[in-house]
């Protein structure tokens, strides 16, 4: 490591530090360092998402971190030069009870209103995307052209390259173990190659983001939980491409990974706790969702060495915590992204790079997403989360 002390200090290189770091970068501030644990960057959840967009949220701070972000996808390779892959071949929602399916058609209500593309489906309009599906119960589905998914690896990869080239530094094999603090401004971090100053702290670790928190006095409440997303052989009875296909009810989700389908389910139970570890007995839960809604499923073959598991870092309302720290005003947090870091990565790094440089994020109001909604009683939970 050869800088001890940059402007803006940015820990874990994954899509969100990568996304602050050019996102400074093309503002001006150059003098930008990385400090990342691992020996090489984007090993982190960035490497193990399954890569989904959407717009369909509940709340309007998350379609609106959308709407910004997959507007700035599509137009990745010119801009960054970079592969995004975005491919927008939709999300579409099965919903299989009245409450339910009012509290969707109210969401895509909020959705159109901010210029969104969402359909209301008659059940039997669902068959049109995916075949096969069973449709006895259910009640209404909803179809957003515009979401669909994108290459994590690329998108971090393409604006890490881009920082670099326009001048921020990244310090491999350098975990951050410790903080120097004055009162209310934090002067330096610890590292084992010694203490890194700068102007302004970023906590961009993802999982690990409430850890490293921990390390500056500050309770972040985000923790890792694993994620499994299983994968099939190919399976040509799902065309390709289907739409990232949600059965609301239970969770289940599926879309096509080339000739293959990928899959997956959130375990309710599952323990918070860093675990990588792909969990084969919650296998037999996801199969009995995912072939009840959809029995072609029962045809496919489980391609046991192409599943994986990651970790989601998850916020006790399912949303972003973003933004300077009240108490610690040049540390700046930028995870908590609740299993929705690559799709919001283009927004977080715009807006991160506004708190720094401008005293305050203004093109998206993040007031919502702030640490301090945690200590009011009320805090409004975003939904449409699995
Ligand atoms: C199975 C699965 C499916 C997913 N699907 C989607 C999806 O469809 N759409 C979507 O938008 N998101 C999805 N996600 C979530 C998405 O992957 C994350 O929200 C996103 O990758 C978070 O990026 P990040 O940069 O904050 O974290 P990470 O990529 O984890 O990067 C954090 C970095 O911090 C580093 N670090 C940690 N501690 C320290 C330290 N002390 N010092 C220095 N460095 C440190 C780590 O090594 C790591 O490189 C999925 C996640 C999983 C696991």
């Amino acid at each position: 490591m050869n800088n001890h002390t940059a402007e803006v200090l940015i820990i874990g290189a994954g899509i969100i530090g990568a996304s602050v770091a050019y996102h400074l970068a093309v503002r001006g501030c150059t003098d930008v360092l990385i400090l990342e644990k691992a020996d090489v960057p984007i090993t982190g959840s960035t490497a193990f998402s399954a890569g989904g967009v959407r717009h369909q949220f509940a709340r309007e701070v998350n379609i609106r971190l959308s709407k910004y972000s997959i507007e700035r996808l599509k137009n990745f390779s010119e801009e960054i030069g970079g592969h995004a892959d975005l491919r927008q071949t939709g999300y579409l929602f099965l919903i299989n009870d009245e409450d339910t399916w009012a509290q969707y058609q109210e969401q895509a209500r909020l959705q159109r209103m901010l210029g969104v593309r969402v359909e209301l489906l008659e059940p039997r309009d669902a068959l049109e995307y995916v075949p096969g599906i069973r449709l006895d119960d259910i009640v209404g589905a909803t179809f957003g052209a515009e979401d669909g998914f994108c290459d994590p690896y690329g998108i971090a990869s393409g604006y890490l390259k881009r920082a670099r080239e326009l001048g921020v530094h990244v310090a491999l094999s350098t975990p951050v173990t410790g903080a120097q603090l004055n009162n209310d401004h934090l002067l330096a971090v610890e590292t084992p190659d010694g203490l890194v100053s700068g102007g302004f702290v970023v906590n961009a670790c993802g999982a690990w983001s409430g850890q490293v928190a921990s390390l500056f006095g500050i309770d972040l409440p985000v923790q890792p939980v694993r994620r499994n997303a299983y994968m099939t052989e190919c399976f040509p009875k799902f065309p390709d491409p289907i739409p990232l296909t949600f059965d609301v009810d239970t969770g289940f989700w599926m879309r096509k990974e080339q000739d293959s389908l990928l899959f997956g389910m959130a375990n309710p139970t599952e323990p918070p706790g860093v675990n990588l570890n792909v969990d084969w007995e919650w296998l037999p839960e996801v199969l009995d969702a995912g072939i009840d809604r959809f029995p072609l499923l029962e045809e496919a073959r489980l391609a046991k060495k192409q599943c994986w598991a990651g970790l989601y870092e998850i916020s006790p309302d399912h949303k972003p915590i973003l933004g300077r720290h009240p108490e610690l005003p040049n540390y700046l947090h930028a995870s908590g992204f609740s299993g929705h870091g690559v799709m919001h990565s283009p927004a977080a790094g715009m807006l991160i790079a506004e708190e720094i440089l401008d005293g305050r994020a203004h093109s998206i109001n993040i007031d919502e997403l702030r640490i301090t909604r945690f200590r009011n009683i009320a805090v409004q939970n975003e939904t449409n989360v699995f």
